[in-house]
């Protein structure tokens, strides 16, 4: 699109601006150079923003606004510059303390000239038009999302985490619609014309990524708790599903706050508390002080919800409130550090929505929420570290995945059993005080733990922190004791990952547990055991983080009896163990999808059950031939029937038919959805939603049976929720049989305006690329990874990642890893972090080929 690097053209010059004059000119380097942003933090304070914006009703008409930037300065040493990631016209006038100026406009700038800005108090106003790339705009609603680096798509800003300011919006709206920002409604009064103009008390001192408002035809509901109003903003047309759930959703909010409150000994910092639920919200919630936005199904769960999507809904919105705290009241200097509030926002999650679920096993939540998905990073050729080095903000958005959100809470794990939960609590509240409304690194917190406990936190800090990977651990019986060794996961570098081993041994019928702590290569516990183990399974706390290799009597004797273990726990840590002795084969998909298969209906706790349907899942289709799968379906459809036959709730049973509608392959078993699907049979105490009927249809339409047009065609007349609707027409054309249809509607995806509904993107991209499909979808592949790096920029932070599992998931041909070798070898200039990413995509259909 606008983004030539080199080119620099002056215009819109109030005064006359020579040629000359733009030859001299030095254009700042597009996006946020991590030089610029230490500049103007060093030389700008005080920065308030009051801006007015005009949305109008339709979304193909222009966000046009105002701007008036208030700054001190206090050197003039350099050009002032503003950050606007728009085309040079969308800049429509530019005026310095009321009047005209000089300045010219480059590739993400405004930039007003050296000696022009005095030092001193000053107001910048810019008139200008805004791009929609941050504003989500659909027909009758949007919402901005600014995070990390998107704000200055939508206005002038000094788009940097560290200067923060004071935030004023008036916002111009279609009489009907309703409004919602950061800062209180301040006053609602008509402009005129069917439009109210909406202005919004200023806000605390927040950073841009947080700044937000959302208008539209949105419905508000809010309810008291602890003498707080919490103020609700939503789009759900089903009324009984928004009672159902309406007081759960306010209580989960409230149970946060106070923990909160009582765990920083810092009051709610912010002004107001609201969320808006958004239908297919791009992430699970952004954290935006005052103005939360959800994803609308994570909030309003069906009847059929299991406990793990309540308790998913309960630490969601614990995170999202803890950010308030860790984030928004104290935020990362510079995006490096993102992790930090994301760490912080899960530790404190699993901490507040655990006591709520006493009967859920915490620890073995913490285990399946963290460990299986930073291994899915770590164990790759395209890992990262937690502390990533980021020179220009544009590269933010590049940071954020499973070693951000679920390596780092288990590292804060280890941290907390290293110096304790009371040090850890007091150096936070220190940090908090300290850094309040400010900024802060991770060394600021390092140095503030570091005077509080005798550990050597550094060291520790920067294998965990700063480096990739992990080690591998093993734990052998001597007849004197037990030995655990640990060696680097990666080549030649020998790193030590001292933590806390916990050792489970199977020893007779019982399971002992000791701890071991790993301060070196090697450690050694002199023990004696009536009789020598007949497994040992490493890590079985949960919170060990390591490659955990079983020793052959171990794998021989946990694949046979892993669902015997009497604790929930150890049967979680000994399916991923036995996981990733698949993937490291040392151990056949045929021999793990057995041991499932014997499992699932003797399961009897939901989380591990849970964990065995995904685990079963990645391993029918992307680790069976065609034909092994073929010929164990019927047996995984039989045993996942009985288990939702046997399962006690309608949550557990919904779990098991989802699996069984994504498993299902035999033509019993297909007839058998069908007949479901045309409501002539019902699953036993199960009552189906209408998003189940969907899930269905396109399963139906997936394997293929011959009335599948006229099963989708029916299924969209049957949808009765407009946004679900919209959905279906978007995603249709992937489960066409005809593979053209398919193509075409792949090719939509090269321009960016299709590809702006990303969540149905994905779903329509994975149909595509469905294992049963995949044959076909294969001459596209290449081509979808050519559009990476253009979704990169253009597209929200997980989209990247998300949009090269959507693509490469279902492939398991020699041929589509050949494709993706071919991609990077010819692309070596593809960004490091973009060619991680591909590599982590690509790391399941490398395994299966053996490439
Ligand atoms: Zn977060």
């Amino acid at each position: 699109m606008r983004r030539s690097s080199a080119c620099l053209i002056v215009i819109l010059s109030l005064a006359a601006c020579s040629v000359e004059h733009a030859k001299e000119f030095r254009a700042p380097e597009p996006g946020v150079a991590l030089e610029l942003a230490a500049h103007r933090a060093a030389t700008l304070s005080n920065v308030r923003y009051d801006i007015r914006i005009d949305i109008p009703a339709t979304r193909d008409s222009a966000v046009l606004g105002v701007i008036d930037v208030r700054f001190a300065v206090s050197k003039a040493d350099e050009p002032l510059v503003l950050d606007f990631r728009a085309p040079f016209e969308f800049v429509l006038g530019v005026l310095l303390d009321g009047d005209s100026v000089s300045f010219s406009v480059s590739t993400d700038h405004i930039v007003i000239p050296t000696n022009t800005v005095a030092a001193g108090e000053h107001t910048v106003t810019v008139r200008f038009r805004s791009t929609d790339a941050a504003l989500n705009r659909q027909d009758d609603f949007l919402y901005a999302l600014f995070v990390p680096d998107r704000a200055s798509t939508a206005m002038p800003v000094f788009e940097q985490p560290d200067l923060k300011a004071r935030f004023t919006l008036t916002l111009t709206i279609p009489s009907a619609w309703k409004a919602l920002s950061n800062g209180a409604l301040a006053s609602r009064v008509s402009a005129g014309t069917g439009r109210d103009r909406v202005r919004f008390a200023e806000t605390k001192s927040i950073s841009t990524y947080l700044f937000t408002f959302a208008a539209g035809a949105l419905a508000v509901d809010s309810a008291v708790r602890n003498g707080r109003t919490l103020t609700m903003y939503h789009r759900e047309t089903d009324p009984e599903k928004l009672q159902r759930n309406r007081d759960a959703i306010y209580d989960l909010h409230a149970t946060a706050l106070t923990w909160l409150e009582q765990y920083t000994a810092i009051d709610y910092p912010f002004d107001k508390f609201a969320f808006l639920a958004l239908p297919a919200f791009q992430f699970g919630g952004m954290e935006h002080p005052g103005a939360i936005w959800y994803r609308a199904e994570s909030l309003f769960l069906d009847p059929a919800a299991s406990r793990t999507q309540e308790l998913g809904r309960a630490s969601l919105i614990a995170h999202e409130t803890a950010h308030m705290w860790f984030g928004n009241l104290v935020t990362m200097r510079w995006f490096n550090d993102v992790w930090m509030k994301e760490v912080f926002a899960n530790f404190m999650a699993a901490k507040i929505a655990g006591p709520s679920f006493p009967d859920l096993n915490l620890d073995l939540r913490f285990f399946q929420a963290h460990q299986p998905a930073a291994y899915g990073v770590d164990r790759t050729a395209g890992a990262n570290p937690i502390r990533q080095p980021l020179d220009n903000l544009r590269g933010a958005g590049s940071l954020y995945g499973a070693i951000i959100y679920q390596k780092a809470p288990v590292v804060m794990q280890q941290l907390e059993s290293l110096i304790g939960e009371t040090v850890l609590r007091d150096g936070l509240r220190l940090y908090l005080d300290r850094f309040r409304y400010a900024n802060a690194t991770w060394p600021d917190l390092v140095s503030i733990l570091d005077s509080l406990t005798p550990e050597d936190l550094s060291t520790w800090s920067d294998v965990w922190v700063n480096q990739t990977g992990r080690p591998r651990v093993t734990a052998r019986w001597t007849d004197s004791g037990l030995v655990v060794t640990q060696g680097d996961d990666v080549a030649n570098r020998g790193l030590l990952w001292n933590q806390p081993v916990v050792v489970a041994m199977g020893v007779g019928d019982s399971v002992l547990e000791q701890r071991v702590l790993l301060r070196g290569a090697q450690a050694f516990v002199p023990m004696t055991l009536p009789s020598t183990p007949v497994f040992l399974l490493a890590g079985a706390d949960g919170v060990g983080y390591a490659r955990f290799v079983l020793d052959g009597l171990s794998r021989e004797t946990l694949l046979a009896r892993v669902h015997e273990l009497p604790t929930p726990l150890h049967r979680a840590v000994a399916w991923q163990t036995l996981w990733e002795e698949v993937l490291e084969d040392s151990l056949t998909a045929n021999e793990f999808v057995n041991a499932t298969v014997v499992a699932l209906d003797r399961e009897r706790d939901e989380l591990v059950a849970q964990q065995e349907l995904g685990l079963l899942r990645g391993a029918y289709w992307r680790f069976l031939t065609d034909s092994s799968r073929a010929a164990i379906a019927p047996d995984v459809e039989a045993a996942l029937w009985r288990a939702l036959e046997a399962a006690p709730t309608p949550g557990r049973k919904g779990a098991y038919f989802s699996a069984i509608v994504g498993l299902t392959l035999s033509p019993d078993g297909v007839a058998r959805l069908e007949r479901i699907w045309r409501k002539q049979e019902t699953p036993r105490g199960l009552p189906l939603v209408e998003q189940q009927y969907i899930g269905l249809a396109e399963a139906l339409a997936l394997r293929g049976v011959p009335n599948a047009d006229a099963i989708l065609t029916e299924q969209e007349r049957r949808i009765t929720n407009p946004d679900r609707l919209a959905r279906f027409r978007f995603v249709r054309p992937a489960f066409s049989a005809d593979l053209g249809v398919r193509d075409s509607l792949f090719r939509t995806f090269a321009n960016v305006d299709n590809r702006r509904r990303e969540s149905w993107v994905l779903d329509a991209m994975s149909a595509m690329h469905h294992p049963l499909r995949a044959e076909y979808s294969l001459p596209t592949v290449r081509a979808s990874l050519e559009l990476v790096e253009e979704i990169q920029r253009t597209g929200d932070i997980f989209f990247p990642l998300r949009w090269l599992n959507a693509t490469l998931d279902g492939h398991r041909s020699a041929d589509a890893a050949q494709i993706v070798r071919e991609f990077l070898a010819e692309r070596p200039d593809l960004a490091p972090r973009l060619r991680g990413k591909v590599l982590q995509a690509a790391d399941d259909l490398f395994r299966v080929t053996g490439k």
